[in-house]
């Protein structure tokens, strides 16, 4: 039966290609497939699962909802569930965008809250550039495949987003990023630049399917620099950073900054699909009708939503993902000095990326080793054979993710680090 479902599905899938599991139950960091083997799930739900699966409180959380009788799909209709998402959502947010904000529900992924995003800062400027960077991910739709990765195009200009390892012009760190930030200067200043009426820039504080690419803080504060001189909207897409991830409950907190657009969705619906963006109230120029869509007002989704930010806020884990990232972080910098094959180890809480690389083959242009993708991939493969979920990402598939739960505990993070490092024994065999 799943295997003939499984032959109908098309070949675009992607992880139940590369992670051949049938789940069947899940519980806190951990998957149990049909086979009866469990895995630690270090995918967690492309970094949704901030609780990990099937929290306690998230499902008491549904399942109130459910015996409330309250109505499950209510567009977008007041109801006292969605009161109680906006308010806690409200309360987490950054304060000076928090005290002058609206919130728009979207369709409920992150690429729907990211065009939501993007046609807002289009209406309310008036123009149609946008500012987008190397390495990014915004989302599957159009206008969000537009402004993530790739090269640029008539209405986007592909700015270089900061790197520190494999940096394009070998400079990295903080020196680096003032440059990238100086070149984004140059490139708006230029009249003959070429650079369309930009409507807005749009950043991840963090880049999570390029690779895990944590952008300096002094980087974020220049961009805010940059765009408020010029008035240019900033959007930070806070999808994958969000609800605690990095260390912080959302990562712009990390350089203090205020975006004049946040799009979120992953960790806020508590595992079930939502999506929203928040905006500085003087961009609310749209007319009745302008972002619609029919799956806005999932109440159950709003409701685990809730428990989700609530539990998160008052347990402190962005606190605690700072810690255990830190200390995962510093015993995959002692692998990686025993493994050449470990070119880079970096992160910003438990938003961790391991990249792999042939210590053999030097990358002309950067001078750092070559990536090795194939050996990302055997990897993967290792770590499924001893019960460990992983995603791999950036531009040549070579960095291997970790998103745990924010709730692992200590014992877990040593459990998921021995098993990850045996596996890279074993692959490099
Ligand atoms: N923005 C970012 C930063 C993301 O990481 C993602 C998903 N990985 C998206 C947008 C798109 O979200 P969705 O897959 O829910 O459309």
């Amino acid at each position: 039966m799943l295997r003939r479902q499984s032959l109908r599905e098309s070949a675009a899938r992607t992880y139940a290609r590369s992670l051949p599991i049938v789940p069947v139950r899940a519980r806190g960091l951990t998957i149990e497939g049909a086979d009866g083997r469990r895995y630690l799930d270090c995918l967690a739900g492309a970094g949704t699962l901030a609780l990990g699966h099937n929290h306690p409180v998230v499902l008491e959380a549904i399942r109130k909802v459910l015996d409330s009788g309250a109505p499950l799909h209510a567009l977008d209709l007041a109801t006292p569930v969605k009161d109680a998402f906006t308010t806690e959502l409200f309360t987490t947010l950054p304060r000076p965008l928090a005290d002058h904000a609206r919130i728009q529900f979207c369709s409920p992924a992150g690429t729907d809250a990211v065009e939501a995003a993007l046609k807002l800062v289009r209406t309310a400027t008036g123009r149609g550039g946008l500012l987008a960077f190397t390495g990014a991910y915004h989302g599957m739709t159009a206008g969000a495949l537009d402004a993530s990765g790739g090269a640029s195009n008539a209405r986007v200009t592909r700015l270089p987003y900061p790197l520190n390892y494999r940096c394009p012009y070998g400079v990295g760190g903080e020196r680096g990023a003032e440059l990238a930030a100086r070149w984004t200067e140059s490139l708006l200043d230029d009249p003959k630049g070429g650079v369309p009426a930009p409507a807005g820039m749009i950043v991840e504080p963090v880049q999570g399917e390029g690779g895990v690419n944590p952008a300096p803080d002094s980087w974020m504060r220049r961009m805010r620099e940059i765009t408020a001189a010029r008035s240019i909207p900033l959007i930070a897409d806070e999808v994958q950073t969000g609800v605690g991830r990095t260390g912080a409950f959302w990562a712009v907190e990390h350089s203090g900054i205020v975006p004049d657009v946040m799009v979120l969705s992953k960790a806020i619906g508590g595992s079930l699909p939502l999506a929203v963006i928040v905006y500085r109230d003087d961009l609310d120029v749209w007319q009745p009708g302008a972002h619609a869509g029919t799956f806005r007002g999932n109440q159950l989704a709003m409701a685990a939503g809730t428990a989700t930010l609530t539990y998160v806020r008052e347990n402190r884990l962005a606190e605690r993902a700072a810690l255990l990232g830190g200390r995962m972080l510093a015993r995959l910098q002692g692998l990686a000095a025993d493994h050449p094959t470990i070119g880079d180890v970096r992160g910003r809480g438990l938003m961790i990326g391991v990249e792999l690389v042939d210590p053999e083959r030097e990358d002309p242009q950067t001078g750092t080793a070559t990536a090795a993708p194939a050996l990302a991939t055997a990897v993967q493969r290792e770590c499924l054979r001893r019960g460990l979920i992983v995603e791999l990402g950036g531009r040549h598939s070579s960095v291997v993710r970790l998103l745990p739960p924010l709730t692992l505990t200590d014992e877990q993070a040593v459990a998921v680090l021995d098993r990850l490092a045996d596996a890279l024994a074993a692959a490099e065999r």
